[in-house]
């Protein structure tokens, strides 16, 4: 049995509400952000190497999160934005960095994808929500979005990409930096271009290797992770609902045949953990309510009804 839900709070997903409001493109379309030109060639691997303070990692992840957020708008159903949340926050809590200001949201697009930002902010498409089949499968994913942060992927990829000058902004930018600061705004969409370039598969493999774990902790069956990326596989491969998602990711078969080799034996005695399909059906995809059989309206006489009343 799964253990149940910590009551908590309810999440902040008010700063996403309050950045999405009057949009409405119907698409995520990350080649049309306007970004900056800010990777440069230098590198100096000594900056590029330093700390970045968590205050610094949230700060610029809210930014990034915003960007990313204004490509489409929320799914307008608070249950399905808190449900998510829930599902999202409770798995957090089995990780080492349960204390960030996790959020979670559904964009309503078609496209197949996720996203994560640095400091804790996940963003999950309808359409790929719309291609799993109970909790655990979305626990799956979620928890591979969070390997992200907790890594720190692409704050690194940033850093990296970014050279001497952008790792410097990185380490030292103050919390009062935002707000029109260019060096922020340059290290936000810096940090956002990622989403459009993808990371490293290296970083990709590890989300997948530990998110299957972190579902285990989290008390779900933790196959659902490569069965979410099965449906993706079966779908058809030039669907321009997945070009983002593959070009920013490795083949999907490779990352299966990773799991494959990852979810060895020692995955099996979670075998019978819970997938929560009732909860994630009954919350998702509510039955229409019962409305009243009205009185039915006189037949009308057609000539199958005459033809019906002939044979009786
Ligand atoms: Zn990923």
């Amino acid at each position: 049995m799964m253990k149940p839900f910590h009551s908590l709070a309810l999440l902040g997903i008010t700063s996403f509400l309050l950045t999405t409001c009057d949009i409405a493109y119907a698409q995520i379309n990350f080649r049309n952000l306007d970004l900056n030109k800010v990777f440069k060639t230098a590198q100096d691997a000594k900056d590029a190497t330093a700390e970045i303070s968590e205050q610094n990692e949230i700060l610029i992840g809210q930014e990034i999160a915003s960007n990313l957020l204004g490509l489409a708008p929320l799914v307008n159903d608070q249950k399905t934005q808190e449900y998510v949340n829930r599902v999202g926050r409770w798995l957090a809590l089995q990780t080492e960095r349960p204390d960030l200001p996790w959020a979670f949201a559904v964009l309503d697009s078609d496209e197949v994808n996720a996203f994560a930002a640095p400091g804790g902010f996940i963003v999950i498409t309808k359409g790929l929500l719309s291609h799993m089949r109970n909790e655990a499968e979305l626990a799956g994913v979620l928890a591979h979005e969070i390997v992200h942060v907790l890594k720190k992927h692409h704050l690194n990829a940033t850093k990296k990409a970014g050279g001497m000058n952008l790792a410097k902004d990185l380490v030292s930018i103050g919390i009062d930096a935002k707000g029109g600061n260019p060096a922020f705004l340059k290290l936000a969409s810096a940090g956002t271009e990622l989403y459009t370039r993808g990371l490293d598969k290296g970083d990709e493999f590890e989300a997948d290797r530990l998110a299957v774990v972190i579902a285990a902790r989290a008390g779900y069956e933790p196959f659902g992770l490569p069965t979410v990326l099965q449906a993706i596989q079966a779908m058809n491969a030039k669907d321009e609902n997945l070009s983002l998602m593959f070009e920013t990711h490795p083949p999907v078969s490779d990352r299966l045949s990773m799991l494959e080799k990852v979810m060895t034996s020692s995955f099996d005695r979670f075998e019978n953990q819970a997938d929560l399909s009732s909860r994630f059906i009954a919350t998702l995809y509510p039955p229409a309510p019962q409305v009243p059989a009205k009185k039915s309206a006189p037949e009308k006489k057609t000539k199958n009804n005459s033809a019906a009343k002939e044979k009786n």
